[in-house]
Parts: C-alpha cells; sequence; structure tokens
C-alpha cells in the first residue's frame, strides 16, 4: 500500500482582500507518496510557491485541508504546528537563507536549538559530510560559493531527519554544475534515505530528476505526468501546455 506523507485536498489559498484579493491556489487536491520526488512547474504567479507553503504549514489555506503523516495541520494551534514542522519537514528556498554571522556548522545546529536540543558535534559534522562539505564547517555564508551555501543550506533542513523536504527554487541561482551537484543530494535523500521531496522548478533538467511532475496554471493542478524523464521530454511539454490556451 502506498502510504502519503503530505496530501492536499481542495486547498484554496486566497491573499489580499476587496479589489487586491488574489486565488493563489484554486483547489488543489493531490497527495505526495512517500519515498518520492515530485517537481512542480508551471509560469510565474501560478501558485508553486503557495502551494509548497501551505503543504509545509508555512501558510494557512483559507479553504481545505493539509496532511503531514496523517495529522491535518488545520487541527494544529501554533504551538503543534511549529513543532511538527521542526520535527517532520524541511525547507529550502532558492535565496538559501542562511544566516551571515553564523559559521556553516552553527547554521546547520539552528533547527535542533530552536527544538531545544543540545546537538552532538558528530550530528552536525554527519549532516555537512552528507552534503560534501565537512572541511567547510567554520566557513561564514560570506566565504563559500552560491552552491556551496545551497549545500549548506540542504544539510540543515536535514539534521532533524524530516520526513520530507520542500525545495523552492533550490537551483534557481546556481550554475550547472552547482545544480547537479544540489539536484543528484536530493534525489539520494529519496534513494537512500526514503525520505520525500518536493521540489518547484522552472527548469527541465532540474525537473527531469523527479519521479512525477505536476503542473499548475492560474492556482489549479492543469497535468500530472509520472517518469522517468529526459530533460527534452519535459522542456516538450510543457511548451505544448504553454502553448494551448493560445492555440
Ligand atoms: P509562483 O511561485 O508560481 O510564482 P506564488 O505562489 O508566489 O506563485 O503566487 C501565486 C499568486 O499569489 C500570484 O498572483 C501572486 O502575485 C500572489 N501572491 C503571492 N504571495 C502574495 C502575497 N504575500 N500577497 C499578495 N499576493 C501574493
Ligand atoms: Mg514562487
Amino acid at each position: 500500500m502506498t502510504t502519503h506523507t503530505v496530501t492536499l485536498t481542495e486547498v484554496r489559498a486566497v491573499y489580499g482582500s476587496g479589489s487586491r484579493r488574489v486565488t493563489a491556489l484554486d483547489g488543489v487536491t493531490t497527495a505526495f507518496a512517500s519515498g518520492t520526488f515530485t517537481a512542480v512547474m508551471g509560469p510565474s504567479g501560478s501558485g508553486k510557491s503557495t502551494l509548497l507553503h501551505c503543504a509545509a504549514g508555512l501558510d494557512r489555506p483559507a479553504e481545505g485541508s493539509v496532511t503531514v503523516d496523517g495529522i491535518r495541520l488545520d487541527e494544529l494551534g501554533e504551538n503543534a504546528l511549529t513543532r511538527l514542522r521542526r520535527d517532520r519537514i524541511g525547507f529550502v528556498f532558492q535565496a538559501f537563507n542562511l544566516i551571515s554571522t553564523l559559521t556553516a556548522a552553527q547554521n546547520v545546529e539552528l533547527p535542533l536549538r530552536l527544538a531545544g536540543r543540545r546537538p552532538a558535534a558528530s550530528e552536525v559534522t554527519a549532516a555537512l559530510a552528507a552534503v560534501g562539505l565537512a572541511e567547510r564547517a567554520g566557513h561564514r555564508p560570506g566565504e563559500l560559493s552560491g552552491g556551496e551555501q545551497q549545500r549548506v543550506a540542504i544539510a540543515r533542513a536535514l539534521v532533524t531527519r524530516p520526513a520530507v523536504v520542500f525545495a523552492d527554487e533550490p537551483t534557481g541561482a546556481l550554475d550547472s554544475a552547482a545544480s547537479g551537484l544540489v539536484l543528484r543530494l536530493l534525489r539520494s535523500l529519496v534513494d537512500d534515505h526514503g525520505q520525500t521531496v518536493v521540489m518547484v522548478t522552472h527548469d527541465p533538467v532540474a525537473a527531469a530528476h523527479a519521479d512525477r511532475i505536476l503542473l499548475l496554471a492560474d492556482g489549479r493542478l492543469v497535468d500530472e505526468v509520472t517518469g522517468p524523464f529526459t530533460p527534452a521530454a519535459v522542456a516538450a511539454r510543457i511548451t505544448d501546455l504553454t502553448l494551448e490556451p493560445s492555440c
């Protein structure tokens, strides 16, 4: 039986009110099976980041429900939601979001400290070693390349061993070599550790690493394809869908 780490049921998300009201998600139902890698694609403004934020409990939807590990997020109070996010969910941002005054090791141990734990040095070293940066533990973000900073951010997202890792355009600011490394890392979370990965990307090469691609347009899921993929096939599919309305 397939178990789902995350489910979304008829999720609607709205920003603003009155004449400035924007429906960012317009009834999205989907599920992310445990131990799978999903890519979310779609035009700018189609609701990809909102989908990730709702699924990760960073935003609360206006309607519908989200479950993580079988727990309904809308039934949790703020403290319980914060705990669940900290224990079960990792989030990787395009802009890395590292704290510039802290070393790589201090950034990585932050989620454990926020959870009230005293991290063992070996835990932090293991997380940095998993992203190939054990010897950079004492470096601050400004002393690391973009690719290295994103790997530190991934180590930070992994140190709590979350069931699911959400990544919002994690390779958007990286060159192709650094992107390749980050994508192989995300792939290995799924293949070697059975974690669930959901990644927003614009890049067909990045999306081709996934098992499944969801396509969003105007806050709705408009297509879903399962791999394996080649980057060329992903690019063709996306072009087709983008062109469809004007044909
Ligand atoms: P994507 O990540 O696909 O580019 P988003 O989820 O960021 O799309 O945005 C979906 C829609 O919601 C867009 O129309 C965007 O302008 C709007 N939106 C996103 N965040 C906010 C916000 N904080 N306030 C108002 N509108 C927002
Ligand atoms: Mg976005």
